[in-house]
């Protein structure tokens, strides 16, 4: 079933006199527990679409409908309500807190979100069970987005967004990361959203969407997608 429709989505920034169309009547659908990969050069629009689907910014026109939901009409405060409670963020530097240990970073949401998350509990799911009391520059780049990951499924979001998740790292530690991300769609029936201009992730997902000069270039499904190698 459906999760998120795209319709006719457009955004554009305004530099001086000129207009940048970064997301140019964008149309698409992603179903739940889908593994979707959005894959683009430098400069397509990519961040800008995930940023609209995660909230942080509002289209210039169109709608963006999620669980039946039409966050386009969302307020300030809904929008941040919305982030918090259905979307977990992951990035390519981490976003890990410096002088919290592993542990901390996932538990600090404890006193955001009103639950009581089990840090060490959610690390172990994500192979970390040995490093829950280290602090982030003691471990490896693959190690701490294994943490950041850990946060982000902590409150077991409607979706993740992975805004080049594999970007800071080699590409042996890249495919693990992107295998953790395919086990957690999988067992979790989680949709996972991956912006890239790394192709080699294309054949993992079960949509691809191409994006180029704002627009949806053209959008690939994979009956079965594969394993990364
Ligand atoms: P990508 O993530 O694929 O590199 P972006 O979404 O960052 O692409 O950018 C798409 C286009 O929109 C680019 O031309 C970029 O310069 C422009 N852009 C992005 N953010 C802003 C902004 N805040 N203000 C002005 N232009 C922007
Ligand atoms: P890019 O450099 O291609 O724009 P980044 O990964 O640096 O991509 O950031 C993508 C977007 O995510 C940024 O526009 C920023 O507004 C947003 N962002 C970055 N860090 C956070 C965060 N901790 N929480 C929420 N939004 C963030």
């Amino acid at each position: 079933n459906t999760l998120i429709k795209v319709n006719s989505v457009s955004k554009e920034y305004k530099m001086g006199t000129q207009t940048v169309k970064a997301a140019n009547k964008l149309d698409f659908t992603i179903n739940q527990g889908e593994l979707v990969v959005i894959l683009g050069p430098s400069g397509s629009g990519k961040s800008t679409l995930l940023n609209l689907l995660g909230g942080l910014d509002k289209p210039t026109s169109g709608e963006i409908i999620i669980d039946n939901e039409n966050i386009t009409a969302f307020s300030d405060k809904e929008l941040t309500r919305y982030r918090a409670k259905e979307i977990g963020f992951i990035f390519q530097f981490y976003n890990l807190i410096p002088n919290l240990t592993a542990c901390e970073n996932i538990e600090v949401l404890n006193d955001i979100v009103d639950e009581n998350i089990d840090g060490q509990e959610i690390l172990s799911q994500v192979g970390l069970s040995q490093h829950v009391n280290k602090f982030p520059s003691e471990l490896s780049g693959g190690e701490q987005q294994r943490v950041s990951i850990a946060r982000a499924i902590a409150k077991k979001p409607k979706m993740l967004l992975c805004d080049e998740p594999t970007g800071a790292l080699d590409s042996h530690t890249g495919k693990i990361i992107i295998e953790l991300l395919i086990s957690l769609c999988e067992s979790e029936n989680t949709t996972v959203i991956i912006v890239t201009h790394n192709n080699e992730f294309a054949k993992v997902a079960n949509k691809v969407i191409h994006i180029k000069n704002g627009e949806v270039e053209y959008i690939e499904t994979n009956e079965n997608p594969q394993s990364v190698d």
